[in-house]
């Protein structure tokens, strides 16, 4: 766990910097001071996020969050909302970061380019120094300007267990039991080979 990495640390993790980075950046380091000031930094932090975009990264770097480590969950709302909790007694913050930067001057502009398949040197520039802007204006955005705090409307899942696991019976690769195709026959099958059929 980095919690105390700099937006430049995060960027190196990412590959790029981009204002989806910038919204998990300013959502993890609010997560932090919430759930881990002046706590032991073994602590673990439980993160439920409800979409699948750039902000992720920025929680899995600060706050230690990964799907390898069961501590990672996705719901696929297509939101920006996050909610946290802390392993060891269950407190939680549910965040919510409204993406501002999509009403600015620049947004027209920067969909055409982002929408284009081949741009030009000039335009590469014009949108990298779009995203520039965008980034540095999250950075230094009031954080009750667009983040908002609230109890979690979740409740905190539970560690990773270890599920038992059979065979399939088309490619007789191994399946987690929770994701077993029953199918009428009662074979037992694979979620691709169960679609094939
Ligand atoms: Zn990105
Ligand atoms: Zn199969």
């Amino acid at each position: 766990m980095k919690t105390d990495a700099s937006y430049e640390e995060t960027v190196e993790f990412h590959g790029h910097s981009c204002p989806g980075l910038a919204v998990g950046y300013r959502v993890a380091r609010v997560a932090v001071r919430e759930l881990l000031v002046e706590r032991s930094v073994d602590e673990e932090l439980v993160a439920v996020v409800e979409n699948d975009a750039c902000g992720v990264d920025a929680v899995q770097y600060l706050c230690g969050c990964t799907f390898g480590k069961g501590n990672l969950r996705f719901l696929d709302h297509g939101k920006p909302v996050y909610t946290f909790f802390r392993r060891t007694d269950g407190q939680g913050v549910r965040i919510y970061a409204e993406p501002f930067h999509y009403e600015d001057a620049d947004d027209a502009r920067f969909v055409e380019l982002v929408t284009k398949p081949v741009l030009t040197l000039e335009e590469q520039d014009e949108r990298a120094q779009i995203t520039a802007r965008r980034v540095q204006r999250i950075l230094t955005h009031p954080e009750d300007k667009f983040i908002k705090l609230s109890s979690p409307q979740i409740a905190m899942p539970s560690p990773a267990r270890i599920f038992s696991s059979e065979n399939c019976a088309d490619c007789g690769e191994r399946i987690m039991s929770t994701r077993v195709q029953q199918k009428e026959t009662g074979r037992a099958l694979c979620i691709p080979c169960a679609e094939k059929t």
